[in-house]
């Protein structure tokens, strides 16, 4: 037999990725626009830091068995004590190696995580808008994914419908900030609500609520700005991580899971990794990208232009009409489609050379998001493009 649920899913591609190779195929094709601004794929457009490449040509020259042999189960032991005392530093919470378990990017975390604290049938609760691959994770793993509506004021938390979102069937709240697709930055008073809401919820229902963090964007914040910790919060976070845009590799497949030591069970989650790890074949990343992270933790690429990215596009398209809530970071933004089906509006931005993409499967419908991970001449140069489409077909 051939498994169903894989099967159906064939037809139903990440709209990112089917825009994004549109945009590719457009590039000089005849009677098509004299220039594509591709605004779909959350690409890093930012080189590696030099450091990082020499030291990964070090490794392989000087290394060589310590680089293609296996890894521990649970991870190279050094690689978790660096990892575990970059995050203490930083954030001040008391890691140790034995809390740390590295992954394949954000995405291997997340995988980990959900299977460490729900059994097959429980509600993991997200909140719009969300990364579109939080479905497939979820499911994937046996459980159900319910969307708190966003709060389309600042992108921060709607308590109100958090409050009816969350039943006694949940079992882990997941939170991504800084946000892919809106690039909101929760607020430390966001935090401390949300941490006082699972206060509540648990003493109601009797059992505990984990907080899953997804902080592959924690680098990119804008203004000066810190990412408040989410960890800092609530004692059960399990913090999920990747090196794929603050290093800008996401080819290369490296992060980890930081299980809260103040959770009193941090030791055993991580450890159960390893378990999980062996029930999905993950197994651990290359010992290569484990020792480069591990060497360059607190290093990032040159961040710096996704900011000014933001101001540039941000300035130019409310400029014109668009209703955006200014992002506090990533390399995205959300703004208002101007008219209901934000899929009609990316098809007519296409025309222009606008890639863009709809935001329906964010569970932020009406909304379409820019992922301006490209280099500034293009944005500028994209202005005058979005301009015209809204001059022509809106009346702008
Ligand atoms: N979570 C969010 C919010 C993302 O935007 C992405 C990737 O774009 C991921 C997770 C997956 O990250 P990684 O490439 O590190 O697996």
């Amino acid at each position: 037999m051939i498994n169903e649920t894989y099967r159906t899913m064939l037809g139903k591609k990440s709209v990112i990725r089917e825009l994004s190779e549109l945009a590719t195929r457009m590039v000089g094709e005849p009677g098509g626009p004299a220039e594509i601004f591709d605004y779909s794929l959350g690409n890093p457009s930012v080189p590696v830091p030099e450091a990082v490449t020499e030291y990964a040509v070090r490794l392989l020259r000087e290394k060589p068995s310590l680089v293609h042999g296996y890894s521990p189960t649970l991870g190279i032991p050094l690689v978790k004590e660096k990892l575990a005392a970059s995050l203490s530093r930083r954030f001040g919470l008391p890691y140790t190696g034995a809390d740390v378990f590295p992954t394949s990017g954000a995405g291997g975390a997340l995988a980990h995580a959900f299977r460490l604290v729900t059994e097959p049938g429980d509600t993991i609760l997200a909140f719009a808008p969300h990364f579109p691959e939080y479905r497939p994770y979820v499911t994937l793993a046996g459980c159900r994914l319910e969307v708190v509506p966003a709060d389309l004021k600042a992108f921060q938390i709607d308590f109100d419908l958090l409050n009816q979102y969350l039943t006694k069937n949940v079992q882990a709240v997941l939170i991504n900030s800084p946000n892919n697709p809106s690039g909101a930055v929760y607020s430390a008073e966001t935090l401390t609500r949300l941490a006082g809401m699972l206060e509540r919820k648990e003493r109601e229902f009797g059992h505990d609520l984990w907080l899953i963090s997804d902080e592959p964007y924690r680098e990119i914040v804008f203004d000066g700005k810190e990412q408040p910790y989410p960890a800092w919060f609530w004692p059960r976070t399990i913090t999920c991580y990747s090196f794929s845009k603050s290093l800008s590799m996401p080819g290369d497949r490296i992060g980890y899971v930081a299980v809260n030591p103040e959770s009193g069970v941090s030791h055993e989650l991580a450890a159960m990794c390893g378990q999980v790890s062996r029930g999905i074949g993950h197994n651990c990343p290359t010992a290569l990208m484990q020792l480069i992270a591990a060497e360059c933790c607190e290093m990032t690429a040159d961040l710096s232009v996704y900011e000014t990215n933001m101001n540039l596009l941000y300035d130019g398209l409310t400029g014109m009409g668009f209703d955006i809530v200014r992002p506090g970071g990533t390399f995205y933004m959300t703004p208002r489609a101007p008219e209901k089906d934000a899929g009609a509006f990316s098809r007519k931005a296409l025309e222009y050379g606008i890639v863009v993409v709809p935001c329906d499967t964010f569970g932020l419908p009406g909304y379409f998001r820019i992922a301006y991970c490209t280099d500034t001449d293009k944005v500028r140069r994209s202005i005058p493009a979005f301009r015209k489409l809204m001059t022509e077909q809106y009346g702008y």
